[in-house]
């Protein structure tokens, strides 16, 4: 197993400082992202080098609009999230911390690719098209330790490393990564901390801090999932591209449609023209507004 980071003692327990939700995790248990596990009084993080997603994906899937437009990325996804999306569009990954519930949790849920062994076949696809890796699908951030690990490595050959994430971290953790990422798209889901409350078992001025604390070290997108009835009024996207544009109005921002998935398949996706509706009022805060049908 491999030993976590940011994490302390206290007493049998162990209290992880990784994200905002700062678990006191008991002897064998996990926190809430099912991957970070109390074994023995040390904190482990037991999906390190376990893959189930690997492909080689357009950037504009992540999606970024202005990170080398017409490139493909190696982009891989762990298991496990911090969050608890209710419309998790990756749900089967990302809400999945027992891939084999008998015995061993963590037995049988894939081989373990080494930091070394993604960055080869990273430099293997160059001749696809490929320029880095991208820890993508599901929550990466909850798997930081692979990410420190495999980016300089990665650089050192020449690669790029983009994080497609949620933004739930805490700062000293964000500090540490945000040297060895080249961008970020991350997830601003709503502009309102009842949404990150009710509906992803979060809370939105985490994600704030670190969407401003990496637009100055990085390339930063940010990604909403536009959901009828939950965040598409148009106070809201006025008020969320108002506040991008507080640190940047060039800042892209997509806004995509949700579809129907995990415990949210009664809400319809967001009709076409209502979404282009509320790209016209982002675009009077910011200079590049996706509007994406795939997420
Ligand atoms: S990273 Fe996981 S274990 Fe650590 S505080 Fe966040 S949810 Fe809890």
């Amino acid at each position: 197993m491999h030993k976590a980071l940011f994490w302390e003692k206290e007493g049998q327990s162990v209290r992880c400082r990784l994200c905002p939700h700062q678990c006191l995790v008991p002897d064998g248990s996990s926190g809430i992202c099912r991957v970070r596990h109390n074994h023995e009084g040390e904190l482990y993080a037991r999906s390190w080098g376990i893959l189930p997603a690997l492909a080689l994906d357009p950037v504009e899937k992540k999606p970024f609009a202005r990170f080398h437009p017409g490139a493909f990325i190696l982009s891989a996804g762990f298991y496990g999230c911090n969050m608890r999306c209710l419309f998790c569009q990756n749900w089967s990954i990302s809400q999945s911390g027992s891939p084999s519930p008998d015995g061993d949790p963590w037995s049988g849920a894939g081989d373990i690719v080494s930091p070394e062994a993604l960055v080869r076949t990273a430099l293997d696809m160059k001749k696809h098209g490929n320029i880095g890796i991208a820890f993508t699908y599901s929550e990466p951030l909850v798997n930081i330790e692979f990410i420190l690990e495999t980016a300089p490595l990665a650089r050192k050959e020449g690669l790029l490393v983009a994080v497609v994430t949620n933004g739930y971290i805490n700062e000293d953790a964000l500090s540490v990564l945000l040297p060895h990422v080249d961008a970020f798209n991350i997830d601003l889901k709503a502009f309102s901390e009842s949404f990150y409350r009710d509906l992803c078992g979060a809370s939105l001025s985490p994600v704030l801090q670190t969407i401003t604390a990496a637009h100055s070290r990085a390339h930063v997108e940010l990604t909403t999932l536009v959901i009828p009835g939950h965040n598409d009024s148009e106070d809201e996207i006025d008020a969320l591209s108002s506040w991008i544009a507080s640190l940047s109005a060039d800042i892209p921002l997509h806004l995509n449609r949700h579809h129907p998935d995990y415990r949210m398949t009664d809400v319809p996706p967001v009709e076409l023209d209502r979404l282009a509706a509320l790209a016209r009022i982002a675009r009077t805060h910011l200079s590049c507004v996706h509007n994406g049908n795939i997420n």
